[in-house]
C-alpha cells in the first residue's frame, strides 16, 4: 500500500467555481493597485501606502499561486487527463496575465533613487520588506537603458536561446547505437540513461562509448551552440560591466565572490576524498587502484527492499528521533493525505514537494520502487516540506522561499538523520556498502564534479569570449580539470574527453549555474557536522535558520546561528563528514578484499 492526495482542501476538483472567483478576486485586487502606480519611483507613496501595495500583492500572488498549483498537482497526478491538463494550461496563461498587471512594481522599485530608497528603508513599518526590496534591486548596477534591454531581450530569442532551443531539441532527438548480446539496439537518451548503472560492465562501457561518441560524431552543430553561447555571455559581461564573468550568477544566488572562491578552493583541496573513494572502489571490484571509466557509477553492494509502512516508519522514527516537534510535523503529512507516492504510468517523472504559500499544506510526490533510494526520497522530499512549514510559520510570502543555495537544506539535513541512523541500526554489510556508496557517489557528483565543471566553463570562457574555441581545445581544457579532480585514480576512455558536449547546463541562460549544486549541499553537510558536533543544543538553531525561510542572505542566515560561511573551516566541516563516511566505506573493503 502507498499513499494518494486528498486535494479538496484547495479544491473540490477541476471544475470547482471557486477557482475562478478566487482568480476573478486576484484580478480585481490587481485592478485596485493601479492607484499607486508612477509613485513609489517619485517617493509620493508613504510606506503605509507601500506596506499596503506589497501586502495586496502578496494577496495577490498567493491567490494566483493557490490556483496555478492546484492546476499543476491534477496534472502531475495524472498527465493524460485532458481536463487537467486543459485546467493547468488555462492556469498558467491566467497567472502570467495576473502577474503582468503588477510587473510595474518592481520596475518602479528599481527606479528608486538612493535617498528615497533609503527612506523606505528604514522605516520600520516596511521591515519585513527590506531584504525582498534590496534582492529586487541587486541587479540595477547592471541594467542598461529601457529601449537597449528590450531590444536585448527581443534579440536573444534569435540569439542565446535560440542555440539553447536547438541544442535541447537537436540531442534530445539523439539515437544511441549499442550492441547487446548480439543485437544492435537503436536507443533514445531516455532509455540509454539508466544503462550507465547496469549491473553487466560490458553493457555499462558499451553505452559510455556510444553515448559519448555520439556527441563526438555531432561535434560541428555542438560546438557552434557552445562558442555562441560563450560569446553572447562575453557579449552581456561587456555591456552590461560586470566586474567578473560569475558575477551574474553571485547576484542570483545571493553570495558574492570571494564566498564562493573559498567554498571552491576548499573543494579543490579535497579532491583527494574523490581519488581515495575510486581508488577504494577499484579495489572492491578487483581492478587494482585504478577503476575504469565505465564503471564510476557501477553499482555495489545488495538492495533490500521496503514497504511503504516501513519507509514511513523509518522516516518518521528518525525525525522524531532528531526532534519530537519535527517528528509530529512529519506525521501530519501522513495524517493529512500529503504524500502521493503511488507508483504510476500516467504520473509525472521524479519527486518534488510543491509549497504553495504560507499557511497552505505543502505537497509531495514520488514513486515509492521500495528501495533504500526511495526511503531517502520520501526523507529528501520530507525535508522540503518541513522547511515550508516552518518558513510558512514566521514568513510572509515575498519571504517565503529560501535563496536557491539554501533551498536544499532541510532536505538533505533529513536525508543525513535518516542515513547515519540506518548505518548505525544496519548489520548487513553488504546493504552498508550499498548505503555508503550512494551516499559518497551522491556527494561527489553534486559537490565535486559540479565545482569541476565551473572550473572548466571559467576556464573556457575566458579563452571563448576571446577567440572560437574548437572542440578539441574544449576537450583537453576538460581533461585537465577531470586530471585534477580524479587524479590517477579512474582510467577514462577516449570518448569520455567529450563529457562537456553532453551537459546542458552549460548553455543555460542562468550561467555558472553548477556551484549552486556544490554550494547547496556542502552548505547542508556543514550544518550537519555542527549537529554532530554540539548535539541537541544545535536544534533550536537549526530550526531558526528553517524559520528564515528567503528573509536572509545565506550569509547571514548562517551568521544568525553563529557560523561564518566567509571562512574555510565552515567549508571544511562538510567534507570532515564525508571523510568519515569514507573511511567507514574503507573499513569494510579491507574486510572484504
Ligand atoms: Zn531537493
Amino acid at each position: 500500500m502507498t499513499s494518494k492526495w486528498d486535494l479538496s482542501f484547495l479544491y473540490k476538483g477541476f471544475d470547482d467555481p471557486k477557482i475562478d472567483e478566487d482568480l476573478n478576486q486576484a484580478k480585481e485586487i490587481a485592478d485596485d493597485l493601479e492607484k499607486y502606480r508612477g509613485k513609489i519611483k517619485t517617493g509620493d507613496l508613504s510606506s503605509k501606502e507601500l506596506l499596503e501595495l506589497f501586502q495586496q500583492d502578496e494577496k495577490v500572488q498567493t491567490l494566483v499561486s493557490k490556483a496555478e498549483g492546484y492546476g499543476a498537482l491534477l496534472f502531475y497526478q495524472e498527465t493524460t487527463n485532458e481536463d487537467h491538463k486543459a485546467l493547468y494550461a488555462k492556469m498558467q496563461q491566467q497567472s502570467v496575465d495576473i502577474e503582468n498587471k503588477l510587473i510595474w512594481i518592481i520596475l518602479e522599485l528599481n527606479e528608486l533613487d538612493e535617498e528615497l530608497l533609503q527612506k523606505y528603508l528604514q522605516d520600520p513599518l516596511l521591515a519585513n520588506y527590506h531584504h525582498y526590496i534590496i534582492v529586487k534591486r541587486l541587479s540595477k548596477p547592471y541594467l542598461l537603458s529601457e529601449p537597449v534591454e528590450q531590444v536585448l531581450s527581443q534579440k536573444s530569442l534569435v540569439g542565446r536561446d535560440a542555440w539553447l532551443k536547438f541544442y535541447q531539441e537537436f540531442t534530445a532527438a539523439f539515437e544511441f547505437e549499442v550492441e547487446i548480446k548480439g543485437d544492435l539496439k537503436k536507443m533514445s537518451p531516455g532509455e540509454i540513461y539508466p544503462l550507465f548503472r547496469d549491473p553487466n560492465p560490458e553493457i555499462r562501457e558499451k553505452v559510455f562509448k556510444a553515448y559519448y561518441q555520439k556527441y563526438a560524431d555531432e561535434s560541428i552543430a555542438i560546438n557552434h551552440c557552445f562558442n555562441n553561447i560563450w560569446k553572447n555571455h562575453g557579449q552581456d559581461v561587456n555591456l552590461r560591466k560586470y566586474p567578473t564573468i560569475m558575477t551574474p550568477a553571485h547576484i542570483r544566488n545571493q553570495t558574492d565572490e570571494k564566498i564562493v572562491q573559498t567554498m571552491m578552493d576548499i573543494i579543490k583541496k579535497n579532491y583527494s576524498l574523490v581519488q581515495e573513494y575510486y581508488k577504494t572502489k577499484a579495489k572492491l571490484m578487483g581492478q587494482g587502484n585504478k577503476i575504469k571509466g565505465s564503471d564510476l557509477y557501477a553499482p555495489l553492494g545488495k538492495a533490500i527492499k521496503y514497504t511503504w509502512e516501513e519507509a514511513k516508519h523509518m522516516v518518521l522514527e528518525a525525525y522524531t528521533e532528531f526532534d519530537s516537534e519535527i517528528g509530529e510535523m512529519a506525521k501530519q503529512f501522513f495524517d493529512h493525505n500529503l504524500i502521493d507516492s503511488e507508483v504510476r504510468k500516467t504520473k509525472r517523472f521524479g519527486a518534488f514537494c510543491m509549497g504553495i504559500a504560507p499557511g497552505i499544506d505543502p505537497l509531495i510526490q514520488m514513486s515509492f520502487d521500495g528501495t533504500s533510494d526511495g526511503v531517502s526520497t520520501l526523507a529528501h522530499e520530507m525535508g522540503h516540506g518541513l522547511h515550508d512549514v516552518f518558513s510558512g510559520r514566521k514568513q510572509t510570502l515575498f519571504n517565503y522561499n529560501p535563496p536557491l543555495v539554501a533551498a536544499e537544506t532541510a532536505s538533505v539535513f533529513g536525508e543525513q538523520i535518516l542515513i547515519d541512523k540506518l548505518l548505525m541500526t544496519m548489520t548487513d554489510e553488504k546493504a552498508k556498502l550499498k548505503i555508503l556508496t550512494s551516499q559518497l557517489e551522491d556527494a561527489i557528483v553534486t559537490i565535486s564534479r559540479q565545482t569541476m565543471y565551473v572550473f572548466w566553463e571559467n576556464e573556457s570562457h575566458e579563452k571563448g569570449a576571446k577567440e572560437n574555441l574548437s572542440s578539441k581545445q574544449m576537450s583537453d581544457i576538460w581533461d585537465k580539470h577531470v586530471r585534477d579532480t580524479y587524479g590517477d585514480a579512474v582510467d577514462f576512455l577516449p570518448e569520455q574527453s567529450w563529457n562537456w558536449a553532453t551537459i546542458p547546463h552549460f548553455l543555460d541562460p542562468r550561467v555558472f549555474y553548477c556551484y549552486a549544486y556544490s554550494f547547496g549541499m556542502l552548505f547542508v553537510l556543514g550544518l550537519y557536522q555542527k549537529y554532530l558536533e554540539e548535539g541537541n543544543a544545535f536544534i533550536p538553531k537549526y530550526k531558526r535558520i528553517l524559520e528564515a525561510g528567503g528573509s536572509q542572505f545565506p550569509v547571514d542566515l548562517a551568521a544568525s546561528v553563529g557560523l561564518d560561511i566567509t571562512q574555510p573551516d565552515f567549508w571544511q566541516a562538510g567534507f570532515d563528514y564525508l571523510q568519515k563516511l569514507l573511511k567507514e566505506f574503507q573499513a569494510i573493503v579491507e574486510k572484504r578484499t
